[in-house]
């Protein structure tokens, strides 16, 4: 079957035609491609069309797909039984191996998606502060809990209010703009004694990637340590993405809690929160904040992300930095020689290359893109196998698995881009 009767197949049985709204590529004016098959840094689709992959499922495969280590893992793994609801080995081993990496998470716990991960530490620091409201950046996406749909980024950032989401649950949602410390201090100023936590992507990647100011970091932790206030990273992006410690490690920054997603499951789901024992203690069945998960610590998607993030310790970031930089640049180049004025950010093998004459530090000069322009690039990199965000308010990403060929022939697509 080819992607276009798929989809209308599709449209008949999921709204939309999709299991999650950014995949109907609505935002580029187009339609999905369907994959079926996906290796080291290609993706097939259906009707055989090779792509060069600069989406990696939204970031989890950063070793690229099929890894053969995680791959193997994985099939020993279910060799051994899909699901025990029960403790398993490799849950012990990833925890241990994570805690290794991220010292911050000296305890942690396993779910099964991002969106579980931050609404279990959001209800943590709840329960162990007793407070009930909370500071969240606009433009920045923790999953679609519903304290987290008040001016969230990525896709629900299109969806107009909130529908669903009681007025009262995001009463208690303190919105800020991202790199604006004078608006949280204010916040902390009025109601400091009910804010329970800030939660913040270190480098937001839902508006397309928007790095921190500096001192911005900085100044979220002294204010939270000021007013008794846990600081929470979201790190479902970032997490093994920017560096093996993540951005506080990068950024030299400790969070009370972390959350993490996507890499730490080698491409199964998985989600996981963490951070100081002593307000990790407050989980039941220690203490009494509430979570609990039927596939939580899953043995298939612990033995693959153990797997990864074994493999992860062997692999050169620094020089994926730098060949993503090369490729960027060069990037940058070629589309302003064709009249588009581009602001590129990029942090290790992630970037957004804006179309935009001025710096993107926030959701406003996010949504000030030229998006027609994106989509236009989009649909013409598609037709040349180059896969991309159908977004242009999204994270690209490398992964260990690119040639240097297959950034030379990214580059040729980019040099036929008509505007
Ligand atoms: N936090 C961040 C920073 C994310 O980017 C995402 C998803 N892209 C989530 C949380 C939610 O993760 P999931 O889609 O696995 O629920």
């Amino acid at each position: 079957m080819d992607s276009k009767s798929l989809y209308a197949k599709a449209q008949t049985l999921m709204p939309g035609g999709v299991n999650s709204p950014l995949r109907a590529c609505k935002y580029v004016n187009s339609e999905p491609v369907f994959i079926m098959n996906a290796k080291g840094a290609y993706l097939w689709d259906v009707e055989g069309r090779r792509y060069i992959d600069y989406v990696f499922s939204w970031g989890p495969m950063i070793l690229g797909h099929q890894d053969p280590a995680v791959t193997e893992a994985a099939h020993v793994a279910v060799d051994h039984g899909s699901s025990y609801g029960a403790p398993c080995l490799d849950e012990v081993a990833l925890a241990e191996e994570i805690n290794k990496l991220i010292p911050s998470m000296e305890m942690m716990r396993m779910v099964s998606s991002g969106t579980e991960a931050t609404m279990s530490a959001l209800r943590l620091a709840r329960g162990y502060t007793g407070r009930d409201k909370f500071v969240k950046f606009i433009g920045n996406y923790h999953g679609h809990a519903d304290a987290f749909l008040a001016a969230a980024g990525s896709a629900a950032g299109t969806v107009p209010g909130t529908p669903g989401v009681p007025e009262a649950v995001i009463s208690h949602t303190l919105l800020a703009h991202y790199n604006d410390l004078d608006a949280v201090r204010a916040h902390f100023e009025a109601s400091g004694d009910e804010i329970a936590c800030v939660i913040v992507e270190p480098c937001a990647g839902n508006m397309g990637l928007v790095l921190p100011k500096d001192g911005f970091l900085q100044g979220l932790r002294d204010l939270c340590d000021q007013y008794g206030a846990l600081l929470i990273f979201d790190e479902v992006i970032t997490g093994f993405r920017l560096a093996l410690g993540g951005a506080q490690a990068r950024y030299g920054i400790k969070p009370d809690l972390t959350t993490l997603g996507k890499i730490i499951g080698g491409g199964f789901p998985v989600g996981c929160y963490g951070g100081k024992r002593e307000i990790m203690e407050h989980m039941a069945p220690v203490g009494g904040v509430f979570q609990a998960g039927t596939l939580s610590g899953n043995p298939v998607a612990m033995a693959a992300g153990l797997a990864a993030l074994k493999r992860l310790q062997e692999c050169n970031y620094e020089g994926l930095e730098a060949r993503t930089k090369a490729l960027t640049s060069e990037l940058v180049s070629i589309i302003e020689s064709k009249g588009k004025p581009v602001y590129l950010a990029q942090v290790g093998s992630a970037f957004t290359m804006y179309f935009s004459d001025k710096p993107v530090t926030d959701m406003v000069s996010s949504g000030q893109c030229d998006y027609q322009a994106y989509a236009a690039y989009w649909k013409q990199m598609m037709a040349a196998g180059v896969y991309l965000a159908p977004a242009g308010f999204e994270c690209a990403f490398t992964s260990f698995a690119h040639s240097d060929e297959d950034f030379e022939r990214t580059l040729d697509a980019a040099r036929n881009v008509k505007f």
